[in-house]
């Protein structure tokens, strides 16, 4: 008899929503900061890990890039966050978000630095069996011309893992704003990358950003998407679309303290039908890691096996690698899915 906690971390999870720089353990980020002179607000682990908000978070997030500043260190901070996935929540694929913005104060180029991911992802695919895709993400925070540069620079450099752009970050004025980045989104759409978007997420935020993210951005998937419950007749688009979404439970109770009850959004957009995958966001920095999104999350949401089975073979198939591995991985997944209801 398998315990609903022993299931829900044993089911096989894509993780779609992942900013690379946090799956770094923290004592390797202690490690690296103290080594390239980065100051952490504090040295105090728990206190390191607590913030006001999100700005208040993205101050470490953003030393967090600085404190990597070779490509040893970078692989080897991609191989441990895999290692770490496949032992707290059965990872079998994931897709980063890589911010090279975010990596050129040390001088580290863009295909520098996503050939040293690629490295130690290659690697770990080769130990643990885990697939992977990257993501190049806009810094928000930039003006939409440094995002239109930086998906040129994505062309410039093509490179096999690297499919699609999203995002990062906030606006200087910390709002979402997605229809400032449409000339970068209709860049990327021209040369076939795929794209996803930060929306609806913040608590000024409306479920609109998430209809302009879908119908002016042409977004193939959304990150985050929870007010667009809020909306009858967004939410009633969303549903009409199919678009999937990477929702990231903890980082909703980390930044606007929402509980996990029945009423949460994540809830509400299952029941509504969208396709719901669950993802860390920003695991070692939300003190959480894709399995206790689903052990510690789905049943206070009132949500059950199926639902979670559903969810995470939906992480599969709204996945952005190539149709013959998303194949394979499903049939994998089905397999893996049957043989733990089972033991339930
Ligand atoms: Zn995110």
């Amino acid at each position: 008899m398998l315990s609903t906690t022993d299931y829900l971390r044993l089911l096989p999870k894509a993780e779609l929503h992942c900013h690379f720089v946090s799956v770094m353990r923290v004592p390797t980020l202690i490690e690296l900061a103290a080594k390239h002179d980065v100051a952490l607000k504090t040295d105090d682990l728990d206190a390191l890990l607590e913030y006001e908000g999100l700005p208040d978070f993205l101050d470490v997030f953003n030393a967090a890039h600085l404190a990597l500043t070779t490509g040893d260190e970078i692989a080897r901070v991609a191989y441990e966050g895999v290692e770490d996935a496949v032992r707290d929540g059965n990872l079998r694929y994931r897709e980063y978000f890589i911010n090279p913005d975010n990596f050129a104060p040390r001088g580290i180029d863009y295909p520098s630095l996503i050939d040293a991911i690629t490295d130690g992802l290659t690697q770990a695919e080769r130990d643990f069996g885990v697939g992977f895709r990257l993501v190049a993400a806009i810094n928000r925070s930039l003006p939409a011309a440094a995002a239109t540069a930086m998906v040129e620079t994505v062309l410039a450099h093509p490179r096999d893992a690297v499919v699609g752009i999203g995002q990062d970050d906030l606006t200087p004025e910390l709002t979402e704003d997605p229809l400032r980045f449409r000339e970068a989104y209709e860049l990327a759409g021209r040369h076939g990358l795929k794209r996803t978007a930060h929306a609806g997420e913040t608590m000024n935020a409306s479920p609109w950003n998430v209809i302009d993210a879908i119908e002016t951005l042409g977004v193939d998937r959304v990150d985050h998407g929870y007010r667009v419950v809020d909306d009858p007749a967004a939410l009633a688009k969303a549903q009409a679309s199919g678009i999937p979404f990477t929702c990231t439970p903890h980082s909703t109770h980390m930044l606007s303290h929402w509980e996990f009850t029945p009423e949460h959004r994540i809830a509400q957009m299952v029941a509504a039908g969208l396709p719901v995958t669950l993802a860390t966001d920003d695991a070692v920095f939300f003190k959480t890691d894709i399995g206790r999104e689903y052990t510690h999350a789905l049943p206070a949401m009132g949500l059950g096996d199926a639902d979670a089975a559903r969810i995470a073979r939906a992480g599969f198939e709204a996945a952005w690698c190539n149709e013959d591995q998303k194949a394979r991985l499903l049939a994998e997944v089905d397999a893996q899915i049957l043989a733990l209801s089972a033991l339930r």
